[in-house]
């Protein structure tokens, strides 16, 4: 997919999950080939194995493998203690799992902003959704950019991070995963860090959420014997968590790749034309999704392809104007919210976005735009 050689303008996809792999083919259908082998599927040494590594990876005590992220979600909520007569405070402006999660351990959602900079949840648009009934909040790492746990902590209520677009980047303090109570995780094919399929994680260095998680996963029981708790089946497989160890070791260099991306798009002058992403104070995001803001995002959004640059607008209808949450959403007045849902649009990022690739997007949101 990548233009290699080529002088002539190429398109250039919005997401390139193929070229940074391309070297781990033959060591990924190895990994593959000997759990086939092995006939081992579910919770075997390959998950047990990723779940030391990716816990490692992290700075973690605990890594828990599940089936999906939005599992991670839901698992993690429970095993902090979330349930029916509770209130979790999440953003609206995220992907639609993050707050689908929290209806299914009996609580409820209560949507707050974002900032209008970092795209993240902070202290001030928490603060403004806390009520006594606030038993949680989940603060989503947005397009890879970090949000401030410790500041939302110290409002005294427990955070869940939901890292889904966060593997690789890097905080100050230390790597997102390892910032709150628990951290939940996706290895959806097109993520950071991403399996053949389905797949998800919990990590967390509480001893005592992660045995929870763990239970939770096995249909709530610790020994397969003694059903204790109303469960999930809700597995990371070993096929995927082979193909995931062979990956890891290369998600800082990827995460890397992801920030000079971000920096061939400065250099070429993209921030003339539109706003660009900012990094949290402390935060080195490995921009997940490079989404830039504009007035005119529809008109790029309509022009770019034409020019052969992919894009797309994530979340135009931000969560809490989502049918299915009209019951949670009766009072929510979040402003910036409505406008970065109006005006965000993700342009082309992957761990080998050329300088020269670059420089033709930017040509042609010059072309449509100036
Ligand atoms: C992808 C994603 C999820 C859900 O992950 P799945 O593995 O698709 O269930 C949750 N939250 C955010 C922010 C995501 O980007």
């Amino acid at each position: 997919m990548a233009a290699v050689g080529c002088t002539t303008a190429m398109p250039v996809a919005l997401f390139d999950t193929t070229t940074a792999l391309e070297p781990l083919r033959a060591q990924i259908d190895a990994a593959i080939a000997d759990v086939v082998a092995a006939r081992r599927f579910i919770l075997g040494p390959e998950v047990a194995a990723f779940e030391q590594e990716f816990a490692a990876y992290c700075g973690t005590r605990h890594a828990v493998g599940v089936a999906n992220g939005t599992d991670a979600l839901t698992i993690a909520l429970r095993a902090l203690g979330v349930g029916p007569g509770d209130e979790v405070i999440v953003p609206s402006f995220s992907f639609y799992a993050t707050a689908e999660a929290v209806p299914a351990t009996g609580a409820r959602p209560v949507f707050c902003d974002v900032e209008r900079d970092t795209l993240c949840i902070s202290r001030a648009t928490v603060a403004a959704a806390l009520t006594p009934a606030t038993k949680a909040v989940v603060a989503v790492h947005l397009f890879g950019n970090l949000a401030p746990v410790a500041e939302i902590e110290a409002l005294g209520v427990p955070v869940l991070e939901d890292a889904a677009q966060a593997a690789g980047t890097r905080g100050d303090a230390a790597r997102p995963g390892a910032l709150g109570s628990a951290a939940t995780w996706s290895f959806f094919p097109s993520k950071n860090l991403a399996c053949f399929g389905d797949g998800g994680a919990i990590t967390t260095d509480d001893d005592a959420i992660a045995q929870a998680a763990r239970m939770l996963r096995f249909h709530g029981s610790h020994d397969k014997v003694t059903y204790e708790q109303i469960g999930y089946n809700s597995r990371l497989d070993e096929l995927q968590a082979a193909i995931l160890r062979v990956q890891l070791p290369h998600l800082d260099a990827w995460a890397d790749g992801r920030r000079a991306a971000a920096r061939h798009y400065e250099q070429a002058g993209l921030g003339e034309l539109v706003t660009l992403p900012v990094a949290s104070p402390g935060s080195e995001p490995a921009w997940h999704l490079y989404v830039v803001r504009s007035e005119r995002a529809d008109e790029l959004a309509a022009g770019l392809p034409g020019h052969g640059v992919g894009c797309k607008a994530y979340y135009r209808t931000p969560i809490h104007r989502q049918p299915a949450m009209a019951q949670f959403a009766a009072s929510a007045e979040l402003p910036v919210t409505d406008e970065v849902a109006r005006t965000h649009l993700a342009l082309p990022i992957s761990p080998v976005l050329s300088a020269e690739q670059a420089r033709e997007v930017v040509a042609a949101v010059r072309a449509l735009l100036g």
